[in-house]
Parts: structure tokens; sequence; C-alpha cells
């Protein structure tokens, strides 16, 4: 028996088997690898902007001690349920774990659509969240950051909340925050750029030329919105984005600097145009040379995989492409280079890592040197997948994600199980 189900805790650990297997991790092994180690679920109370209340359930799941602090995003999503949450932290261990970072994987959230939130009331849930985490979180112990439906804004509130528990400031109890409350620069862009570095990398690995290739961007929040501007800036004519509001393809290419002044100014998509509408499931079997899915999980399926037709899969998002659609791409190894979630959108928690570093040191860097250490740890990463994918013949996903289990176990057999 266990707490965690549904489709998405299903898909990370069908896709735990596979390494396993290859892995050859004894079974008694695996639930100690998988199962994660904490799950947290809190009540919390919120005072809406016509005196009534609201409850909103909270979660975080933090997947394994072995090796550090948990790390991981706060998760604002209508339909987020312990299942979701225990995948995201499962998936985060072994980013973290490729990336060669100090950290267990964890996630959070609450299950609010933020965006039907006043500000004030927006407050409210992000305090109430942090108040009633502070038994279980702590800069050596769990270390929360952005993620869909949160920002630097959030992280604000979630740091004056723990600091004023504390009693004085305390900046590394989160990352992802304005610069002003000890933030590092680059870490708002480091997610999109490091998409757009392993993309770059992939075009040379494919011999695609930049100038006059194109990408279609899905989701246009903090992850694919800096993309599809870091790919555009690379050369590339972006074809098409979509977010959940509403979707636009041109085959000539999309104006990507008036669609950030239109997104700056609403917030979201809808609206920017009416000529160049496509439906949102349509624009990701659209021709294209690079296809990154910046938004949620489960998009790329087996239902839709046979009509993808990039030649390099960047994947921005969490989980977003199936194990069905790994074993339609099994056959296209040559043609379609994939990069993993874990690999492609680990620019994130990497500047994450450095922005905690700076905090417990008190001491910044510039913006170029960080970037440069983003791009130090991304080419060593790739490098690393690239490396196992060749020596054993696996798909960069497998090659990714057992490099990751590996140190995990590494880890906890080294640590041992006390009696
Ligand atoms: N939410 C991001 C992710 O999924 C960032 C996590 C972090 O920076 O800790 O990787």
């Amino acid at each position: 028996m266990t707490i965690y189900s549904g489709p998405v805790f299903d898909m990370a650990r069908r896709q735990f088997g596979v390494i396993a297997d290859y892995l050859e991790i004894p079974e008694a092994e695996r639930d100690w690898l998988l199962q994660p180690k904490r799950a947290i679920a809190v009540s919390c109370p919120v005072r809406r902007d016509d005196g009534g209340v609201s409850v909103f359930q909270g979660y975080r799941v933090q997947h394994h001690l072995a090796l550090g602090p948990t790390k991981g995003g706060t998760r604002f999503s209508a339909s987020l349920d312990i299942g979701e949450v225990a995948a995201l932290a499962v998936w985060m261990s072994w980013k973290c774990a490729l990336a060669g970072l100090p950290y267990g994987g964890a996630k959070g959230g609450v299950a609010v659509d933020p965006y039907t939130l006043s500000r004030r009331e927006l407050e409210g849930v992000s305090r109430r969240y942090m108040q009633e985490m502070i038994p279980f979180v702590g800069p050596q112990v769990d270390v929360m950051a952005p993620d869909m439906g949160t920002n630097e804004q959030v992280m604000a509130w979630f740091m004056d909340t723990y600091s004023m528990y504390r009693g004085s400031a305390v900046p590394e109890i989160v990352t992802g925050k304005p610069v002003e409350l000890g933030g590092t620069l680059g870490r708002r862009e480091a997610t999109g750029r490091g998409l757009a570095f392993l993309v770059g990398r992939a075009m040379e690995r494919m011999g695609i030329a930049p100038g006059g290739a194109t990408a279609i961007v899905q989701g246009y929040g903090n992850v694919g919105g800096v993309a599809a501007r870091a790919l555009s800036e690379r050369g590339l004519r972006v074809l098409g984005v979509s977010d959940h509001t509403a979707a636009y393809h041109d085959p000539g290419g999309l104006d990507i600097d008036a669609i950030d002044r239109h997104v700056a100014k609403t917030g979201f998509l809808a609206g920017y145009s009416t000529q160049s509408l496509i439906d949102p499931e349509a624009l990701l079997t659209m021709p294209c040379d690079v296809l990154a899915p910046c938004a949620v999980e489960r998009v790329v399926t087996h239902v839709n995989a046979d009509q993808i037709k990039c030649r390099i899969l960047a994947e921005g998002a969490n989980g977003p492409t199936t194990p069905g659609a790994d074993l339609v791409f099994e056959q296209r190894k040559t043609e379609m280079f994939v990069i993993p979630d874990i690999l492609c959108n680990a620019g994130g928690v990497i500047v994450s890592y450095f922005e905690w570093v700076q905090d417990l040191q008190q001491y910044y860097w510039g913006e170029s040197e960080v970037a440069e250490k983003l791009h130090l740890a991304l080419e060593r990463s790739l490098h690393n997948v690239e490396t196992r994918a060749k020596r054993d013949g696996l798909s960069n996903r497998t090659a990714a994600m057992a490099i990751g289990v590996e140190k995990v176990r590494k880890a906890m057999q080294l640590r041992g199980l006390f009696p």
C-alpha cells in the first residue's frame, strides 16, 4: 500500500522501473530508492477578500535525505495532488544527482488556482503555507524555490514568514528570491537560458545551423517565455508559442518582442493577436527543428509521439514525455535528439544551488560568473549523459536517469541501513 497514486506518480514509477531493470537493482532495494522519505499535508485556511474563509490543501514531499537538504519548487495549481507532488520530488532527486548538487529532491505546493486570487489573497495563501511548513523545512533541511504558479514575490513572502519566526533574516531558506533580498543574478532566466544553451549543443550534434532553424515553445511562463527569447537570440525563428490561454503559429516566424510586450502587460498570451491562432494540441505536431514543451507533464504521449516532427525535443517542463512516447522515440534515436527534462531544465536548480551557496556565505557573484558556472555544469552533465548513452546504447533519458539513480543509490548504500 502507498499513499502515492495517480497518473503522474505512475509515470515516475514506470520510468524508474526501466532504469532499475537496466541497472539490475534487486527488487527489495527498489522501494527503498523510490518511495519518498517524508510527505507533509497541511490545511491552509485563508481569509478571502469578501470576509469568508477558504481552506486550501498544501503538500510537501521530501524524497530522500542521503546527500544533504532536500530541494525543489513550490507549485500553486488547482489540480495538484500528493501523487503529482511526489513524482516531481522524485524527479528532482535524479535531476540534482545528475548535476552533482548536494541535495535530495523535494516538491511542494498548494491546490489552488493562483489566477483566481487577489494579490492580498495570494499573499495569504503563500504565508499560511510557509507557516504550516516551518517545522519541516530549514536551510539545512529543505529549501523551497518557485515552480508553476509561483514567482519571486511568493518566495519573498516565504522568506519573510520564515525569517519573522526566526527573528532575523534567513535568505537561505528559499531560492528564486528577488535579488534585493539575497536572490542571485541570473536565477530568473536560468532554466530558459540553460535550455537554449543545451539546444545549441544538440544542434551542433545534429548538424543544424542556427540561421534558418525553427522552434516551437509550449508554455510561456518563466521557463517557456525565457526559452523562446533565448532561442530567438541564438538566431532561431520561433514559429509557434502557447500557454493555457492561447496558441499562435506563423510559418514566417512570430515577433517575440511584440509577444513579450503583450505578456508583460496582460500576463498571458490571450489577446495578443486574432491572426495565427492555432489549436494548442496541433501546435505540438507542427514541423520544426526544436520543440520545447515547457508547461505541464504528459503532453507528449503514445498518442501523438509518432506525429511529432521536431529534430530536437528540449524538455523545459518536468515530465512532459510519457514512457509510452519514449518507446516510439526509441525507434527514432538517430533522427531525433531528446534533451531529457532532468538535464534540459536543470539550469533552474543549478542556479538555485548557486543562490543558496551565496546566501550561506553572504558573498555575492556577478551575473557573468553565474552564467559561466551554469554553462560549465550543464556541459559536464551533457557530456556524462552522451558518454553513457553511447557506451551502453541507451536513450538520453535512460542514460541521464541512470546516472542520477546510481548516485543516489551509492550514497544510500554507503550510509547504510541501520537496524
Ligand atoms: N521548480 C524548479 C524545478 O522543477 C526549480 C527547483 C529549484 O530551483 O529548487 O527544477
